[in-house]
This record gives C-alpha cells, structure tokens and sequence, in this order.
C-alpha cells in the first residue's frame, strides 16, 4: 500500500521534482491544466490571480509537514 508522501514518479516529465509547486508554479507541461484550474477556483472564489494567492494555495496544498499538529488523530 502507498502511503502519503511515496510517489510512483518522483519525478515530472519537464525533469522537476513532482510536487504541487511544480504543478501550480512551474511545470509547462501542466500551463493549460493550471490556467483552468486557477481561472476556475479564481472565478469560484471571486478574487483574481496574485502571488498572494498562490501562496495560500500553496499553503494548503502542501501541508504534510505540520509538526505539533495533525498526529493526535491517529
Ligand atoms: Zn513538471
């Protein structure tokens, strides 16, 4: 079984890590799946594209790394 964190392919097809930073800030190959996403959570959540914002984005996404918090659950 695969636990969080153990990727199949660590690596992208451009050569970066994968990771979300690669997806939402980097990585080409995903530049037309990234615009959709970020027009459409944009539009849902009515505000517009800023560093700001995909820092919150960022934020959220990659949030595995929580130490104090997150273990008392299991
Ligand atoms: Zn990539």
């Amino acid at each position: 079984m695969h636990q969080l964190g153990a990727a199949d392919e660590p690596y992208c097809e451009c050569g970066e890590p994968e990771s979300v930073e690669n997806f939402l800030l980097q990585c080409e190959n995903y530049t037309r799946e990234r615009k959709t996403l970020f027009t459409n959570l944009y539009n849902g959540l009515g505000i517009r594209p800023t560093d700001v914002t995909k820092r919150l984005l960022l934020t959220t996404t990659t949030n595995t790394d929580d130490p104090g918090h997150g273990t008392a659950n299991r």
